[in-house]
């Protein structure tokens, strides 16, 4: 994979786009109303591409190659073990390409390039592996059946899988979701974000390559209320799983509607998260504030598992602020393709004047901004690393603190008693991940056990490993990924039960 210089983009490198269509059926297409829509470089604010515009036509298109894939195709009736060798030669191909495909991701969501090479894409080719390996271990049960029966269960994949992924880790969503359904011997109709569809239609030619048959991954770039919706609703889709995060509960809400309406389909959902940080006195505060900056600051704030409530315990909170502060301003923001930059862009001019909004709203609410809140560099969408203090969790509760941001700001706060940390910690709506700090078994344990997330980081954050389930509590969302528990979502058990009218016993 060559990058060339895209002297338009004022000597920012830019990546060659090869693939812009969607993918159906083993094939790039036009969609069927010939439109287009551009993805833009959050660097510059400037087109990257022009992609084909996917809507119902296209989704009708897709679904019906995925379930002829299915009903008629080998891929669901292939040996576990064949489908496993296919997935391991893609996830080769994907380590292969992963400089190319770490600068499209970079390019297309302001990520960080290193990052991309050495986190992103080895995930995504460790996660297919990790079910490459699960694709041949895939059995039921034999059941003791009262009377003269005998019984086993067969656990069958579930059909047609419709994936509707964000915007914030295009690869990692990406594999989360195609991985176990493959290893299931599903078939796949993708819908990446509109605002980074690039590397997806990369990876349909790469599963091409591979040997993944036509029609078992299709992907289609479109809009979330045109093709997002048309998946949702669609009667021939068998499973859906969305994964957002700033949109409201209502988008989530109209799914599951969509779903119920439509063929009652297996919906998961995977939303946001307010995550809390607790920093206890004994911490080594050092270690606590770096982080807690990475827990917050990483990926521009652009992740679910966000730690974008900091909860520091008295003892330690004044030196806390000062060293946090400083972390702060030495957390390099710029060009995300330049080995030195901490933080990219946010994703495009929504999310960053979304995020410019909540920071005003925190300056308004009262709360006292200490660093940061401002946009940077004088083009793209590019804002400081922002710290406020004086926030209020509780009683007064304030927007900065409860609603989730998606973007570089952490909000501060005091606690004096354990007690207090886990009520402060657990008064979101959200529950999706949480990190505790400190060196005293007794309160890491209970904390753990008393805080209403889904993943708990004690003295670590962002520790993910395809074998350690993830998902939300509460608001957050249902379903888990990651895990042999993730293969349950791809499939169905089904129970047969024989006479065995002779038996003695
Ligand atoms: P968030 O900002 O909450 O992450 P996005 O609006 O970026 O949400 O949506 C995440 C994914 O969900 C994207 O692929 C988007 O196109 C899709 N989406 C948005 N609205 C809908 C909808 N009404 N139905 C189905 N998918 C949707």
């Amino acid at each position: 994979g060559k990058a060339a210089d895209g002297g338009g983009a004022g000597g920012l490198v830019v990546p060659e786009i090869k693939f812009t269509k969607l993918f159906i059926n083993g094939e790039f297409v036009d969609a069927a109303s010939g439109k287009t829509f551009e993805t833009r470089d959050p660097r510059t604010g400037d087109v990257l591409a022009h992609i084909a515009e996917a809507d119902k036509a296209d989704v009708d298109l897709a679904v019906k190659a995925a379930r002829e894939a299915f009903e008629h195709g080998k891929w669901p009736r292939m040996s576990g073990y064949e489908r496993s060798r296919v997935m391991n030669k893609l996830a080769d191909l994907v380590e292969q390409h992963a400089d190319e495909l770490a600068a499209l991701d970079g390019a297309d969501a302001g990520k960080l390039l290193t990052l991309g090479k050495i986190i992103d894409m080895p995930a995504a080719a460790q996660m297919l592996r990790y079910y490459a390996g699960a694709a041949d271990k895939i059995h039921g049960e034999s059941l003791r059946v009262a009377g003269k029966y005998q019984g086993y269960t067969l656990r069958e994949p579930i059909g047609v899988v419709g994936v509707i992924i964000p915007w914030n880790f295009p690869t990692m969503m990406f594999f989360l979701k195609v991985s176990p359904a493959l290893a299931a011997g599903c078939t796949i109709v993708v819908k990446p974000a509109e605002q980074t569809p690039l590397s997806a239609l990369y990876y349909a030619h790469l599963a091409k390559l591979a040997g993944v048959p036509d029609g078992v991954i299709n992907v289609v770039p479109g809009f979330g209320p045109t093709a997002g919706a048309a998946l949702s609703s669609h009667m021939d889709v068998d499973s859906v799983s969305r994964v957002a995060f700033t949109g409201s509960a209502e988008i989530g809400r109209a799914i599951m509607e969509s779903a119920a309406r439509s063929n009652l389909k297996n919906v998961s959902l995977e939303l946001g998260g307010k995550s809390p940080m607790i920093v206890f006195d004994d911490a080594d505060v050092d270690m606590a504030v770096s982080l807690s900056s990475l827990a917050v600051f990483f990926n521009k704030g652009e992740i679910c598992v966000a730690g974008s409530r900091v909860y520091v315990q008295e003892g330690i909170y004044d030196e806390f602020v000062k060293k946090a502060v400083e972390a702060a301003k030495n957390w390099k923001v710029g060009d995300p393709f330049d080995a030195a930059t901490n933080m990219g862009p946010q994703v495009d001019k929504v999310q960053f004047e979304r995020v410019l909004k909540y920071i005003e709203i925190g300056k308004n609410e009262g709360a006292t901004l200490l660093t940061g809140g401002k946009p940077t560099g004088d083009k793209g969408y590019y804002i400081e690393p922002t710290i406020f203090v004086d926030v209020k969790s509780m009683q007064e509760e304030m927007t900065i603190a409860q609603e989730e941001i998606f973007g570089p700001v952490m909000s501060l706060m005091k606690f004096k008693t354990v007690e207090e940390a886990i009520e402060k910690a657990n008064c979101t709506k959200y529950g999706l991940a949480a990190g505790i700090v400190t060196k005293n078994l007794n309160i890491a344990n209970m904390v753990s056990r008393s805080v209403r997330a889904g993943t708990v980081w004690v003295n670590c954050y962002f520790a993910f490993d395809p074998d350690a389930p993830f998902g939300g509590y509460k608001m957050s969302g249902f379903g888990r990924d990651q895990g042999m528990v993730a293969m349950d979502k791809y499939l169905q058990v089904k129970t047969v039960i024989t006479a065995v009218p002779d038996s003695p016993w």
